[in-house]
């Protein structure tokens, strides 16, 4: 048996980091196992549709290099992945659930559905639930004779179809995280399974689509865990249960106060989408880890980890280590914490280990974005190498790098005037003229002319140190100051030494 694992997003907004560490976790499953990742759109709730939703799905999964082997954009063998399109499929196995007494039709209205809640409510039990008391006192196939149900449906009455939850029994099963789990019945509700519109609800799309596409393992949050019940019976209603596939509901991701949710990302000020995101209905704009500036290598690093690990003290992991590590046995129940700090860590972990030509196209386009003209390649390849190791975010490029592409436009003037006076204007007067003429430009010769000068006019290097880098990058920030001089070269040196002394002036 191959390994078949599904990704089953609704496109109804941004994808947060819990739905990223599902695909993750699906990916690393199926490549450890030398399986397939098949990512099924479930577009069934036409109520909750949002436009580019799912395209934003694709593109994140993209960027984290998470590609599927099926899915909508990839093709496949079971298509289509998207439930909307396989709509005539389920009514079929809604049916065969009826015949054979598990569901049955539910002719009630919306104003009866009101008036039951109404009636049967109570003070412990304020929103009573469709369940197997209530539906005796209903307007169903289990209460009216097969004669009024015929009419009913010829004339076309709107209807839908609910599963018929059997009363004291125990469902159990095996979480691959969790273990045992079981169920008492009379807890659960009888769902929904085929709406009025004809549209499976999720319940009956999940279980007909999982067998359809020979899923072997559902992984999915732990928010899922209370439909299970719902889902087990399913499979063994329709005569699947030696096919069901085995599921694995992962833990929560949790963040400062509980649950980690869309709020907290504005809130305290850290991403919870994997790409910025703007709601089309309401505008409402959510940040991405992406444009915040991190690698997509840390992000799913970064992720992996919240929920599981090696058993070993390794935190840096390649994409391979990943898959070559990675088993549902080692994630944990309890839920992970998210922390914004660790996950900046990560970044710049990896911000010191990624291929340096790899990042290029990135950061030439944040520094093309912020004004920086980047012309020359090897010039940029030579810059990434020397400041990297400053940037957490690759964002911090734009501070860190910038200058060697661009004079800074002003300078931190208030960083230097304290200790600022003649001798030391005197000092960059000179050094100025003397950079002209020297013959070899590199760090080494351009720092003996500096401490030679500094030696003659008696003043301390150390003390010329801080006015000359704010001079060339316009900041306390940078690399060592003399190899900045370098690679800006002579005239671009001289250039800003003598604009800062008239800045300094001033
Ligand atoms: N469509 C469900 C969701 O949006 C999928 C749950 C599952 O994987 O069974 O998360």
């Amino acid at each position: 048996m191959s390994v078949r694992v599904r990704f089953a997003p609704s496109p109804t907004g941004g994808l947060h980091l819990g739905g990223v560490r599902t695909v993750l976790y699906n990916y690393l499953f199926a490549r450890h196992h030398g399986g397939k990742f098949i990512v099924r759109i479930e577009d069934t709730d036409q109520t909750r549709f949002v436009e580019g939703a799912e395209q934003y799905i694709f593109d994140c999964l993209k960027w984290c290099g998470l590609e599927p082997d099926e899915s909508v954009l990839h093709g496949g063998e079971y298509g289509p992945y998207k439930q909307s399109e396989r709509k005539e499929s389920y009514r079929k196995y809604a049916e065969i659930l009826v015949t054979h007494g598990y569901a049955y039709y539910a002719f009630d209205t919306k104003e009866e559905l009101e008036q039951m809640r109404e009636a049967n409510k109570t003070a412990e039990n304020p929103s009573p639930q469709y369940d197997h008391r209530i539906r005796k006192k209903m307007r169903n196939s289990l209460n009216l004779t097969d004669d009024e149900v015929k009419e009913l449906l010829e004339a076309n009455t709107p209807h839908v179809i609910r599963i018929k939850m059997p009363e004291n029994e125990v469902i159990q099963f095996t979480d691959m995280i969790r273990g045992e789990i079981s169920f008492d019945t009379n807890l659960v509700d009888d769902k929904v399974l085929l709406k009025a519109d004809g549209m499976p609800t999720y319940h009956l799309a999940v279980v007909v689509d999982d067998y359809l596409m020979k899923i072997t393992h559902a992984f999915r949050g732990e928010e899922w865990l209370p439909s299970a019940p719902v889902h087990l019976l399913l499979w063994k209603y329709l005569g699947w249960e030696k096919q069901m596939p085995q599921w694995a509901h992962l833990p929560l991701i949790l963040g400062p106060n509980g649950k980690l949710s869309k709020r907290d990302g504005a809130k305290y000020g850290f991403p919870v989408f994997a790409m910025n995101w703007t709601d089309p209905r309401s505008n409402e704009f959510t940040e991405g880890f992406k444009e915040k500036g991190f690698l997509p290598e840390a992000f799913i690093n970064m992720l992996a980890l919240l929920g599981w690990n090696a058993g070993t003290e390794q935190e840096v992991f390649t994409k391979e280590e990943l898959i070559e590590n990675f088993s549902m046995e080692r994630v944990h129940a309890a839920g992970a914490k998210f922390d914004y700090e660790k996950a900046k860590w990560f970044n710049h972990e990896w911000m010191k280990k990624k291929e340096v030509r790899s990042m290029m196209y990135d950061v030439r386009n944040l520094l093309e974005a912020n004004n920086i003209p980047v012309n020359d390649e090897s010039f940029l390849e030579k810059v990434i190498e020397l400041v990297r190791e400053r940037c957490t975010l690759l964002t911090d490029f734009v501070q860190q790098a910038g200058f060697f592409f661009k004079a800074p436009e002003t300078i931190d003037a208030d960083a230097v005037k304290p200790k600022w006076n003649e001798e030391k204007k005197n000092f960059f007067i000179e050094f100025g003229k003397q950079l002209q003429s020297l013959g070899n430009w590199n760090m080494a010769e351009i720092e003996t002319v500096f401490k030679n000068l500094a030696t003659e006019k008696n003043i301390k290097p150390g003390e010329l140190q801080l006015p000359m880098r704010v001079m060339l990058v316009g900041g306390k920030f940078g690399p060592a100051v003399f190899q900045i001089a370098e690679l800006i070269g002579k005239e671009e040196t001289v250039k800003r030494v003598e604009k800062a002394l008239h800045l300094l002036e001033a």
